[in-house]
């Protein structure tokens, strides 16, 4: 089991915010005749898009949607993947005049697609985005008071609950992906039912009308959950795809990715090849391998170009997934589960399934959380296999065997039934609702992951000894950010070094800033060298981040020290909305501690205090602070193999033992003034 880093961010990631224009045109100030030409340019490009519009099955369904919307206060639709669901339906209510007392909100798992679909839509509807069509992710919100139609993520509208708990700038919402579960979807659930319910109750608001959205889905379990027997089936159109198995289980699913790509690109007809592999290290590792074997094809043979979708990658490189590929070329597009449901691309002829995704877990009994590389669900496989057949009959490679397939879960675990709910109940404590218990969850979660999370929020203050939430949590709540960051960043301004933890929570935002080629370790290792801190991987991390910052993101440095630059690139993007956020809180970004680490470090521990671990007698290892628990060092870690009295972690993740990853040596002395201050 392999396990990445990455749990800092509540939100699945965070991302730039330079928006980009809907043609391909800047953002400059133009003078008239620019402009002119400039709104002829986006006028030609809806023009356009509406013929290809016409053709969507959901075209032919426009008007019985828009009249059972008319009848119903709550609907449930769900069609095939690619029907246009996202894309038309918020344009056929603002076509047909349902919109005229407030905006449409649409909301999405993942920022990335709630990007995308912005950008797509403001194209047909032949607006600027951010005028009438916009979106509002963590950080980077487009949207403005003329815009009716908004993508959001799920997590962006729950914490507009904070400031407009009736939501009553919206008189349509609707809940897209709503099979994908997860634990904010799943809140949003129960809180937009409270919110229809209240607005119905109060004859001076405007009413709400829910729209529940989904490839698939048990569509019976969420009529019953919202009252409603209305569900609209849209017809959809999906060729026949052939599957094929592995004879054998594939021990490396990496190399069994790159042979059957590879050999489909031999061996038959043009069309597109989508590869699905469980996160970015495979995807980048992957990409490089192809892009080597494309330079090794005769020239009288297709050419191939490699796409990349993963949820951190820049948005100017995810809109490239859609330019379909140029005569001569054969498209091969890695992507993680984000291209299941979420985002379409058209042109695919084969599926090529690894089987495997990346998946959050948390055991309540060690609190333990970890991100580990684990088999997908037989919905999930079945979702990517259609990926194949959506314009033309298709071909489905599946890395696993026929008995590997019979013996996956039929669906994957909602979030809220594995994951650390601490920052989800926080926020439900902000809404006013105290007795978490009783919360009307589509499916409750257990009682220990209820009883972690208050009790870890109770640690970090943000609940009193009665379960209210105190002044620290309201303001907690307001950071969309995982409580204990939440936490240190507020804790930081007393003292003195906020610079330096927007630094270390945007560097541990990403995967990995260091590259380890499997072929140089060694070197890498000893490049690694010059950055490293005594004090353990925070202050390496900083040491690095410096010396990037010194070279300008230069792109030969970063080769010749190992840095993956497109992370580094992620991460001074994260930090630029970290400052402005700070900014917002009234919190100066600017103030640092210089090179007094022990503050830096003592700070940090005001967040993770139940994260630090003692040294044990003899070679035993080290034993947390919070429970007890026996935990090592992480390989990876520059800690690996030195001993000090005491340590702190961000994160526990479980290999064959529990191992601490993002280690930095504390003094025991220093929990004793923080367990007082804490318990105070
Ligand atoms: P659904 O929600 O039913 O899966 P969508 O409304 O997202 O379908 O997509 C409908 C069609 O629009 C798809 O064929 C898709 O390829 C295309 N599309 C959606 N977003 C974009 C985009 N950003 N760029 C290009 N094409 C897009
Ligand atoms: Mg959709």
């Amino acid at each position: 089991m392999k396990s990445k880093r990455r749990h800092s961010l509540a939100d699945d990631d965070f991302e730039s915010s330079k928006n980009q224009n809907v043609t391909n045109v800047s953002n400059k100030r133009f003078n008239k005749k620019q402009r002119k030409n400039f709104d002829l340019e986006i006028h030609n490009v809806a023009q356009r898009l509406k013929e290809f519009r016409k053709e969507l099955p959901i075209w032919k369904e426009r008007e019985k949607l828009v009249q059972t919307v008319k009848e119903n206060e709550t609907i449930i639709v769900i069609g095939e993947m690619g029907s246009g669901k996202s894309t038309q339906t918020p344009q056929f209510l603002l076509e047909a005049g349902l919109i005229s007392n407030g905006a449409i909100a649409l909301t999405q798992p993942r920022r990335v697609a709630a990007i995308s679909l912005a950008k797509r839509v403001a194209n047909e509807i032949g607006t600027k985005l951010g005028h009438r069509v916009g979106y509002s992710v963590r950080f980077d919100d487009t949207s403005s008071q003329s815009t009716v139609i908004k993508y959001l993520t799920d997590g962006m509208l729950l914490r507009e609950l904070l400031s407009d708990p009736l939501l009553l700038k919206y008189c349509v919402i609707i809940l897209d992906e709503a099979h994908e579960r997860t634990m904010r979807t799943d809140i949003l659930f129960g809180m937009i039912k409270r919110v229809q319910d209240a607005r119905k109750n109060d004859k001076s608001c405007n009413p709400l009308k829910v729209i529940i959205m989904s490839a698939t889905l048990n569509a019976q379990k969420f009529a019953s959950y919202f009252n409603t027997t209305t569900i609209l089936q849209i017809p959809g159109r999906q060729f026949p795809v052939s599957v094929n198995y592995s004879f054998v289980a594939q021990p490396d699913y990496l190399d069994a990715a790159f042979t059957t790509s590879t050999q489909i690109h031999t061996n038959q007809p043009p069309g597109d090849i989508l590869v699905f592999l469980p996160g970015q290290e495979d995807i980048e590792i992957l990409e490089k391998l192809i892009t080597e074997y494309g330079t090794t094809l005769p020239p009288d043979k297709l050419k191939i170009i490699t796409c990349l979708l993963f949820a951190a990658l820049p948005t100017e490189q995810q809109t490239k997934v859609f330019d379909p590929s140029p005569p001569g070329t054969r498209k091969i597009i890695l992507a993680t589960n984000i291209a299941e449901t979420s985002i379409t691309i058209n042109g695919v002829r084969y599926v090529v399934d690894t089987g495997k995704c990346k998946m959050r877990k948390f055991n309540s009994r060690v609190g333990m959380e970890s991100l580990s590389i684990e088999n997908i669900s037989k919905d999930s496989a079945d979702q990517r296999m259609g990926r194949a057949g959506r314009e033309a009959p298709g071909f489905c490679h599946r890395l696993y065997t026929e008995e590997e397939y019979n013996k996956m879960e039929k669906n994957t675990e909602p979030e809220i039934k594995r994951c650390n709910l601490a920052s989800i109940i926080l926020l439900l404590k902000a809404f006013g609702i105290d007795n978490v218990l009783e919360f009307d969850y589509l499916d409750a979660p257990s009682r220990s992951l209820l009883k972690r999370a208050l009790e870890q929020l109770f640690i970090l203050k943000a609940l009193n000894n009665q379960g209210k939430i105190t002044d620290l949590g309201r303001k907690m709540s307001e950071f969309p950010l995982e409580p204990a960051y939440a936490k240190v960043l507020i804790a930081s301004e007393q003292m003195s070094c906020t610079r330096e933890v927007i630094n270390i929570v945007s560097l541990l935002s990403v995967d990995s800033i260091f590259f380890s080629p499997q072929d140089q370790r060694d070197q890498a290792l000893d490049m690694k060298k010059k950055f490293i801190s005594p004090l353990g991987d925070l202050i390496t991390y900083l040491n690095l981040l410096r010396s990037y910052e010194t070279h300008k993101g230069d792109l030969d440095w970063c080769k010749q020290n190992f840095v993956n630059k497109r992370n580094m690139k992620h991460v001074i993007n994260v930090r630029k909305q970290l400052i402005q956020l700070c900014t917002r809180m009234n919190i100066s970004p600017t103030t640092t501690c210089d090179e007094d680490y022990e503050l830096l470090l003592k700070c940090m521990l005001c967040g993770f205090f139940r994260n630090s671990a003692i040294l044990q007698p003899g070679n035993n290892g080290y034993k947390t602070v919070g429970n007890n628990q026996v935990v090592n060092i992480h390989p990876s870690s520059t800690l690996f193999n030195k001993k000090n009295e005491a340590v702190m972690y961000t994160e526990l993740v479980l290999t064959s033992k529990p191992y601490m990853k993002n280690v930095s040596v504390i003094q025991s002395s220093w929990l004793v003034g923080i367990s007082s201050n804490l318990l105070e």
